[in-house]
């Protein structure tokens, strides 16, 4: 959620920061802007996407061998020019861009308006440039210091990086549960809030952590933490191509990334899941087995599409493992008190490893001695850090706004868990373990082969594209993939979508049924095929337009449906990988009949690090 860039070396500024922003643009787009300070200090900053910056400032002085850009994801204040960063103070000597919220800004805005201070936007961030400014004249500090003292008063997260005319080779940066990724160039630094805009220039990088200060200017790094101590900058190398980052000939990051699943999920697999030998090799799981095979609970907690493949995880561990499991969200996890046991495993889920909500859960459970398995995409990201273990989820950079091929990783990676501690735990035979293996393995072709058929989905797209609303039915291990559906629906297309479980709709939803409402059934083969055919009979038996994901071969749903997508039979435990894929699609050629942007939706942003 919004992304910063910053560059000070003996290069231009502006072609590297412009650059960065429309890279991190996924990270929001309500406004773009960027100051370059040069012989003067620049400050150009436009309401809507990097491009509407980009024409903006043709004609101007980009001058300036350092940079900051900013691309908004608003949360004080509406998408304007004004609210729009970098923020300059009010004396015009410094400019901040901030990523974050600061919780106390109202009283610091009260104590600073009683001096004087003039605000010319509605954000938080020009409060706290503002505090850190004045803090430096009170105090007659360097700017360093005061940047240390203000940020020790302020409550929220936060990533910042602040210029100042009287140093114009130096960035300030600091981070407190927001992202901060910096990378290590030829006498030349490349700030920015994760390594998609580092990525062209150089693999080494440098995560700064939270209550760090990093100061640097050209041939030069300082790393702090807030009481002013060194910290030695530890340098890791990228394992990401700059082909990851880009279309690669589609038309947008989401079908990129739905096409890229055959081989995403294979890369999850590989090395770790070997039939062959009988063996699932997965270092973060040996490693712990006994407290995992022990576990009296599990918890899971994640947002949004990670907590539906939480979800899934539940139904998997409990059959295969026999662990009780609960599944939580991790905004309301964190603000109640849970009764965390001794023994308690949590396993977090993230794409980006940023999520805000998720890491606070998490500081929270850690204080009280639980032990956390994370899994997450983004390597060397906050929650893959403070985990105590984990298994990466390696799907490569996802861009798209709306979760796809994370979310096959993340299943590929919960199912080799609960196959490997299950049999540890001899929960299952080695027949069932072996043969949910094999079925595993041939996720990766079933995958090709529904998008090979992507023509009738198109088609189904377009024919329902002015529904107003859209349900989604499944049950068991497809009820997750209900709300999947429908979610993704929601967030490429505007319709409104609701995911339920099949039977349940009786208790509510079901009124909503006319002959203008298409209901999609996750109706593959599996122990409730026939619970669900009952339930497409009363779906139709009140004119809804059933829209069916079934089997190949199906014969029963396949003649009562209006519309039928057909894919490759799968073990009931495995079917989820494969039966979410066509509601991708399906969502993603929704949004396109609608004319939208399915890469960057409304109000969305990617990797929420706002709470
Ligand atoms: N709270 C700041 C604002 O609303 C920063 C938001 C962001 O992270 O983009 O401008």
């Amino acid at each position: 959620m919004c992304g910063i860039v910053g560059y000070t070396g003996n290069k231009q500024a502006y072609p590297i920061v412009i650059k960065g922003l429309q890279r991190l643009e996924y990270r929001g787009y309500d406004s773009a802007g960027i100051a370059l300070l040069g012989s003067s200090l620049k400050i150009y900053k436009k309401k809507g996407k990097v491009s509407a910056l980009e024409k903006d400032v043709i004609g101007k002085d980009l001058e300036g061998n350092t940079g900051i850009g900013h691309t908004r994801w608003a949360t004080h204040g509406e998408p304007n020019d004004a609210n729009a960063h970098p923020h300059q103070s009010q004396s015009g000597r410094l400019a901040m861009i901030h990523n974050g919220i600061i919780e106390n800004y109202a009283s610091i805005k009260q104590e600073l308006l009683l001096k004087d201070y003039h605000f010319t936007s509605d954000t938080d961030t020009e409060v706290l440039l503002n505090f850190i400014e004045d803090v430096q004249y009170n105090n007659e500090c360097s700017l360093e210091e005061a940047i240390r003292i203000a940020l020790k008063r302020v409550v929220g997260a936060y990533c910042i990086l602040l210029i100042s005319k009287d140093e114009p080779e130096t960035i300030y940066a600091a981070r407190k549960g927001s992202p901060l990724v910096i990378g290590v160039g030829d006498g030349e630094y490349f700030l920015a809030s994760d390594a998609s805009p580092i990525i062209e220039y150089t693999k080494e990088v440098i995560y700064v952590n939270d209550f760090e200060m990093a100061i640097v200017r050209p041939g030069e790094l300082i790393l702090k933490n807030l009481g002013n101590e060194k910290q030695t900058p530890f340098i890791t190398k990228l394992d990401m191509e700059l082909a990851a980052i880009e279309k690669g000939g589609f038309e947008h990051f989401m079908l990129k990334e739905i096409y890229d699943q055959p081989d995403t999920v294979f890369d999850c697999q590989r090395g770790r899941l070997l039939p062959e030998t009988g063996q699932i090799i997965m270092s973060g799981i040996d490693n712990n087995m006994d407290m995992l095979i022990n576990a009296p609970r599990i918890i899971i907690v994640a947002c949004g599409t990670s907590w539906h493949a939480g979800l899934i995880a539940e139904y998997w561990i409990e059959e295969l493992c026999r662990i009780p499991v609960e599944v939580e969200y991790a905004s309301e996890f964190r603000y109640r008190n849970p009764v965390i046991n001794k023994g308690d495993v949590i396993i977090a889920i993230s794409q980006s490893g940023e999520t805000a909500d998720t890491l606070v859960a998490l500081e929270n459970v850690k204080k009280q001695g639980a032990f956390i398995f994370g899994i997450v995409n983004v390597v060397g990201s906050s929650i893959a850090r403070m985990s105590h273990a984990g298994a990466y989820t390696h799907a490569g950079p996802e861009i798209g706004v709306a979760s796809t091929k994370a979310f096959t990783a993340q299943l590929t990676v919960l199912m080799m868990m609960a196959l490997k501690i299950g049999y540890a735990k001899k929960t299952i035979a080695y027949e069932r373990y072996y043969s949910l293996m094999v079925e595993l393995v041939a996720v990766p072709n079933k995958i090709r082969q529904i998008i090979k058929n992507v023509a009738g989905i198109q088609r189904i797209a377009k024919k329902y594209k002015d529904a107003n609303d859209f349900l989604f039915l499944g049950r068991g291990y497809n009820f997750p993939i209900a709300l999947e559906g429908a979610l993704k629906l929601k967030e490429v297309s505007y319709i409104h979508a609701e995911g339920y479980p099949a039977a349940e709709m009786k208790h509510g939803p079901i009124a909503l049924v006319d002959e203008t409402l298409p209901v999609v059934f996750v109706a593959t083969r599996d122990t409730y095929y026939q619970k669900i055919v009952s339930n497409v009979q009363e779906i139709k038996a009140r004119k809804g337009k059933i829209i069916a994901v079934v089997a190949e071969g199906d014969d029963v749903i396949t003649h009562i449906a209006n519309d039928v997508i057909a894919i490759p039979d799968a073990d009931e435990l495995i079917g989820p990988l494969l039966n979410v894929i066509p509601l991708q699609l399906l969502s993603y050629y929704v949004g396109i009949e609608k004319g939208l942007d399915v890469d960057k939706p409304r109000n969305l942003a990617k990797s929420v690090t706002v709470e």
